[in-house]
């Protein structure tokens, strides 16, 4: 199929000399070209803005406005005009007006006397070309246009007639504010133009549910996800607006498979509900529906969402666990653990729930509410003349300098004393910045708060870091605890932390003391405190005072 017919095009010629304007004229006309004709530049300006003609040729010299001018003034402008080609005339031996002509875009010259041969040769040239340009943009168009990619409908027929299961995928783009700026508010175009070619490219199905969401579908689950790899955390080079930065665009897709059996509405409902969970979580990711990397990202948005509520809901508590002299077994003090039981979530362990709330930001939530819960036990315990010392957890992105006051203000507003706590914080938390990490510590200590250094051994665990730190107390992991009366490295390992902290005046701590063996050994071994399941497990307020007094009044 021919794209190029001469009869379909007008072509604009401007010549200053009515002889040249005239033959020029009458030799496209023989040729089939509707033709125009203006004796200057200022002329052919009204006759172009009345319509757009589909190539001009137009003479280098004349009084007035030039030829070269002219060109600079169509090609300035935004309009269709600008990439209409232009065919200069020029004097024969006129070198540089031709080179300063081609730099200003324009894009072929004829030099006078006029060879009418090549005249046409040229105009039918850059017409053809014009006409193919024109001929690949509109297809591009037409497969940006929305009404041409199937939408929900057709997927539900397509997958109705579909005799095997078939593997799917949501594709859900980027919709941040920023990128659409960057892509000057046509990112939903430009993507769908990114889809539609990689649907060609891969043999994929595609389908556009909403702006910015599309489904694909395969047969293979493998194949789909090969096919779609490269749109994940791919970056696009930003052409439509006109800087050169590159515009990072997130894909979430989310991928299923239709032979479960599940109806497909209610598959792609939870497709679509699941894109946008993980486009909430930084999206970039290919993740399985049924994958358990989305069932957690779900309990983790789950969980951030409720949070908040649960506080004010009287969903979390706090229960008590004992920490106790591993020579006499007295108490010394106790920790203080917060739970959740959600009646949407069920029970959350702490080290399932507390990983998202602080990623999420919204730890200090949780802990002004577990040091109020801390001040009022202390408060209680004090007036019933019990051991009232009380240790917190601190998550290492609240180790901050701002921790201190914080304490003190709650501690104050309910009337507890801060000398009787003590706040267990994690080797990253005084690691990353050691320097702001021991200014904090003098904080904690002028205020009589003592310190301790929680799972001690799991992390870097920079025995030489201790040294330049006044941390109080290490807690040995339970990892060690667990086999530490048994002949083996773990012996070695607790042998040599308690007498480092003993070299640098610290306290140890076992955590996880579940067996006689164990408290046996590790007060032989001039461990100071114990804590575990032997000697209690973490319990409800009510249950930790009786423990106590059960305690004083054997004393
Ligand atoms: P952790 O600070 O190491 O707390 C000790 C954990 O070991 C507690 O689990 C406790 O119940 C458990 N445990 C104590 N003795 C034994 C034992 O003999 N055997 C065994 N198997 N386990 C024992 P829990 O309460 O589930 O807390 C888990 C983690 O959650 C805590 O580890 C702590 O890192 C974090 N966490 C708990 N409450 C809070 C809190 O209020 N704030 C912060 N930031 N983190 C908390
Ligand atoms: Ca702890
Ligand atoms: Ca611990």
């Amino acid at each position: 199929m021919s794209v190029y017919s001469p009869r379909q095009f007008k072509v604009l010629c401007i010549e200053d000399e009515p002889e040249i304007l005239r033959d020029i004229a009458d030799e496209l006309a023989d040729h089939g070209f509707m033709v125009d004709q203006a004796p200057s530049a200022e002329a052919a300006l009204p006759q172009i803005d009345a319509g757009t003609p589909d190539l001009i040729i137009c003479d280098m010299q004349m009084p007035g406005m030039n030829g070269l001018q002219l060109l600079q003034k169509l090609r300035a402008r935004g309009d269709a005009i600008a990439n209409v080609p232009f065919v200069f005339l020029t004097a024969f031996g006129d070198r540089e007006t031709a080179i300063h002509g081609r730099k200003a875009g324009a894009d072929d010259y004829l030099v006078k006397p006029v060879d009418f041969d090549l005249l046409i040769a040229a105009v039918e040239s850059h017409l053809r070309n014009a006409a193919h340009r024109e001929a690949a943009t509109r297809t591009a168009a037409t497969l940006e246009t929305e009404a041409l990619v199937p939408g929900y409908d057709q997927l539900i027929d397509y997958l109705a007639t579909q005799s095997v299961g078939m593997a799917l995928a949501v594709i859900k783009m980027d919709t941040q504010p920023e990128l659409a700026r960057r892509f000057d508010g046509k990112s939903d175009k430009h993507f769908n133009r990114l889809i539609l070619r990689l649907a060609h490219s891969k043999g994929l199905r595609v389908f556009r549910l909403q702006p910015h969401v599309w489904i694909a579908a395969m047969a293979d689950a493998a194949s789909l996800q090969a096919a779609l790899a490269p749109l994940v955390q791919m970056e696009l080079r930003d052409r439509l607006s006109s800087g050169t930065g590159l515009a990072k665009i997130t894909h979430s897709v989310v991928l299923a498979r239709t032979s479960t059996g599940e109806a497909p509405p209610a598959l792609i409902d939870r497709m679509m509900e699941s894109a946008r969970l993980l486009q909430r979580e930084g999206g970039a990711r290919m993740l399985e529906l049924e994958g358990p990397e989305l069932s957690e990202l779900r309990l983790a948005g789950a969980i951030r969402s409720e949070l908040v509520g649960a506080i004010d809901q009287g969903e979390l508590h706090v229960h008590f666990q004992p920490k106790v002299d591993a020579e006499t077994g007295l108490p010394r003090s106790g920790e203080v653990l917060v739970r959740w039981q959600s009646p949407l979530l069920g029970h959350l362990s702490p080290a399932m729930f507390i990983p998202v709330v602080e990623r999420a930001g919204l730890l200090p939530h949780v802990t002004d509410w577990v040091l109020q819960q801390t001040a009022l036990a202390q408060v209680a315990l004090v007036a019933d003349g019990l051991p009232a010392r009380l240790a917190v957890n601190i998550g290492a992105s609240e180790f901050n300098a701002d921790l201190p006051d914080r304490i003190t203000r709650i501690f104050q507003e309910y009337g507890a004393d801060e000398s009787l706590l003590e706040v267990e914080v994690t080797e990253t938390s005084v690691l990353t910045d050691p320097a702001a990490a021991e200014a904090i510590v003098q904080a904690l200590h002028a205020r009589g708060i003592t310190v301790a250094l929680d799972d001690f051994g799991t992390g870097y665990s920079s025995l030489s870091h201790l040294q330049n730190c006044t941390i109080d107390t290490i807690k040995i992991d339970r990892s060690f605890v667990t086999r530490v009366a048994e002949a083996g490295p773990e012996q070695t390992i607790v042998l040599g932390i308690i007498g480092i902290a003993r070299m640098l005046g610290m306290e140890t701590v076992a955590e996880g003391v579940e067996l006689e063996s164990q408290r046996a050994w590790l007060a032989l071994n001039a461990c100071d405190t114990l804590q575990g399941y032997m000697i209690s497990r973490p319990v409800r307020f009510e249950d930790y005072r009786a423990w106590l007094a059960d305690w004083s009044k054997a004393a």
